[in-house]
């Protein structure tokens, strides 16, 4: 059977969400994008909700479709928890605040980044000073950005980059493409040269709902990584940092330790800029509170697909810029774009993220009320 939780659109799942909600009795605000709309001209939206007592003092933030088309599994996540009133076993003194479709634009068009092609886990920076320096990146941009896709282009960018990784190593590759860059609007891992609407709604979101809480616990549903269903927990803290010590309380320090995440990456983690965490990190230390926790991984593409994220960039990029998205010919390129963030087909891989999250919910939870109730 096809799992009722997972679509096909954003539209679709915008559409489930909000009627879950209504049907619990809860009621959903939308942050309409003032001019950005779907690929069907509908409407784009962050809808917003929380679910417990108003003065909790421990709050689960938890966001889907940061990195748009990634939003399909984070999506179906947060439905899968609603239907199954998980609200009702809210911890004492807990709440959740859940935000779905952070960034709308990339959910409905199948794209990771947002209406400014912007990369939102890398536009966190503070703009008002010099944005950070990305040397290498450079070097990287005319492979990575060809006007047409065919076989014989996609073997000679491998083979540029195939020279470049042989001189300098393939994790300066990695680390050019994925750090974040802030001079090439038209390049991959731009992160914006301002904030973006998403920030700013989420900014405001955040200022609106969370003065009162004490301790946020943050969920950012991602997906892309290596290994079939498998979740990896990504926390931005140092290890031996409070920040760490008050994710390992939600996720268990087995699940976090870098040694293990760099395993399950596949390769040592690139840099990383103006990443959403921290940001939200700071705004609720504005607010009085302390945040802890980070992006949570759902695994889809094969250990063996070394190439798979990159490639999917590369589509992603030349989609936008140099084509017409939903033309007939570039379907075969929307569908590896697609289908390196969420499997449509594979119902065992929507099982398994299904059970993994509820799972995840429901620790969390439960960490969050322990570290309310801690005296530190
Ligand atoms: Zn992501």
């Amino acid at each position: 059977m096809n799992s009722p939780f997972f679509s096909d659109t954003y539209a679709e799942a915008r559409e489930k969400f909000r009627s879950a909600v209504k049907a619990s009795d809860h009621a959903a605000t939308a942050h309409v994008h003032p001019d950005a709309k779907g690929p069907d001209g509908a409407d784009l939206a962050m809808d917003v909700v929380w679910f417990g007592p108003a003065d909790a003092k421990g709050v689960l933030l938890n966001l889907s479709g940061t990195h748009g088309t990634e939003g399909f599994a984070g999506s179906a996540a947060q439905l899968a928890w609603i239907e199954a009133r998980g609200f009702d076993a809210l911890p004492e003194g807990i709440a959740v605040l859940m935000v779905h479709g952070v960034n709308p634009y990339g959910f409905a068009h199948f794209s990771r980044t947002t209406e400014d092609n912007v990369d939102l886990n890398r536009n966190w920076i503070d703009f008002t000073k010099p944005a950070p320096d990305n040397p290498h990146y450079a070097d990287y941009h005319d492979i990575l950005t060809p006007k047409t896709i065919n076989p014989e282009v996609e073997a000679r960018i491998l083979r540029e980059l195939g020279t470049l990784a042989e001189q300098r190593g393939q994790w300066e590759l990695e680390d050019a493409m994925s750090r974040g860059q802030y001079v090439r609007p038209d390049g991959l891992g731009f992160g914006g040269q301002k904030p973006t609407w998403s920030r700013e709604s989420l900014t405001s979101i955040i200022k609106d709902n969370l003065a009162r809480a004490a301790k946020v616990a943050f969920i950012d549903w991602h997906t892309g990584t290596p290994g079939i269903g498998e979740i990896i927990y990504l926390c931005y803290s140092e290890p031996g940092s409070e920040s760490y010590a008050n994710a390992a309380r939600l996720w268990d320090e087995d699940n976090i330790r870098p040694t293990k995440v760099e395993s399950q990456w596949g390769s040592k983690r690139p840099g990383r800029e103006g990443v959403m965490f921290h940001g939200i990190q700071n705004l609720v230390a504005d607010l009085g509170g302390v945040a802890a926790g980070g992006v949570i991984e759902i695994g889809t593409r094969e250990h063996t697909d070394t190439r798979g994220a990159a490639r999917a960039s590369l589509y992603d990029r030349y989609l936008r810029f140099e084509t017409q998205r939903f033309a007939p010919e570039n379907e075969e390129f929307l569908k590896a774009v697609r289908e390196c963030y969420y499997r449509p087909d594979d119902e065992e891989w929507k099982e398994a993220a299904l059970t993994k999250s509820m799972d995840i919910y429901e620790r969390t939870l439960q960490g969050l009320k322990d570290w309310v109730e801690s005296t530190q």
